[in-house]
């Protein structure tokens, strides 16, 4: 599946998690066949924030995502190898880094100044208010990618990979779109 299918795929997914209407039951008759293998249609930079849970908002069967959790949905060096190993060998084309409403660590981040550790990673925007933080943070995470990865840096700019940033709004369930490395 290439990326624009995948992301599709998900936005889908989140209008029937808004509506109230998912569908994924991941039934025990679908685990034999996931016992077997995977092919993750993404992988997502999650914050570790309870509320915040991909195959729920995407509504989206065990085995479609390739999830990292940190808090602030940092893009780590560590989380960035992960991803490096599902694109590089499950062939999955698109990476979001996935943001989210009330974000403690981003208030945290606002409200402190850390000097070390991932809440000193924590992009923060030149207007100190928090959606804004919450938004540019998410955004920061794909330069932060690009720097880290050399190979997924290739993918995107071979066309192979596209990197999203969204937020997801806690109260409606919405996942609004930020930024993305292709609009194709
Ligand atoms: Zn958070």
């Amino acid at each position: 599946m290439n990326s624009k299918e995948a992301l599709q795929t998900l936005l889908e997914g989140n209008a029937r998690y808004q509506a109230g209407e998912c569908k994924m039951m991941n039934l025990p008759s679908a685990r034999e066949e996931l016992s077997r293998g995977q092919a993750p249609i993404a992988a997502i930079i999650r914050c570790a924030d309870s509320r915040v849970a991909p195959e729920i908002v995407f509504d989206q069967p065990l085995g479609n995502l390739f999830v990292c959790g940190v808090a602030g949905n940092i893009p780590t060096q560590e989380i960035v190898e992960s991803i490096e190993y599902t694109v590089q060998h499950l062939g999955t084309t698109l990476v979001i880094v996935m943001g989210h409403s009330n974000c403690v660590a981003v208030t945290a981040a606002l409200q402190n100044e850390f000097v070390d550790g991932v809440f000193a990673q924590v992009a923060l925007s030149p207007i100190p208010e928090l959606d804004e933080c919450i938004a540019f943070n998410a955004e920061h995470g794909i330069a932060t990618i690009l720097n880290r990865s050399y190979v997924l840096e290739q993918k995107v700019q071979q066309g192979t990979l596209r990197i999203v940033a969204g937020v997801q709004d806690i109260a409606s369930g919405e996942f609004e779109l930020v930024a993305q490395t292709s609009t194709e």
